[in-house]
């Protein structure tokens, strides 16, 4: 998608601090880190949001993805925190797809 900020990030148009990439997904450093380790992986065709992933297949790519990046980190033990924002009450703010990965503190809840 022409207008979107992480399109141009999957197509190198727009510079990202890549974490992992393969064909299927991209993850790379939130330019905000709300944590110590806050990585943003996202599929790398274009899909809004969690309303719009109907590929049962490469949503479970994304969660067993995300883990991985975490185990190889070193955060499979402590733990780590991922979310999906989904439309406005949501907290969306960029509508390509993205699973928030956080590491490296304690987190609380309920979110805010
Ligand atoms: P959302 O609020 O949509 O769940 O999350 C969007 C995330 O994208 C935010 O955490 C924000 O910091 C991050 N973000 C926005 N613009 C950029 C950018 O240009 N580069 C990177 N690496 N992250 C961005
Ligand atoms: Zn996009």
């Amino acid at each position: 998608m022409s207008d979107c900020l992480f399109c141009k990030m999957v197509s190198g148009d727009i510079k990202a601090d890549v974490v992992y990439q393969d064909d299927k997904v991209l993850a790379f450093r939130d330019i905000h880190p709300q944590a110590p380790w806050h990585v943003l992986l996202i599929p790398k065709q274009h899909i809004a949001n969690l309303n719009e992933l109907h590929n049962l297949e490469l949503g479970g790519y994304l969660l067993r993805t995300a883990a991985q990046l975490a185990t190889e980190h070193g955060f499979a033990e402590s733990g780590y925190r991922t979310v999906f924002n989904c439309n406005g009450d949501g907290g969306q703010t960029v509508f390509h797809l993205h699973m928030h990965l956080l590491a490296g503190r304690q987190m609380t809840w309920p979110p805010g």
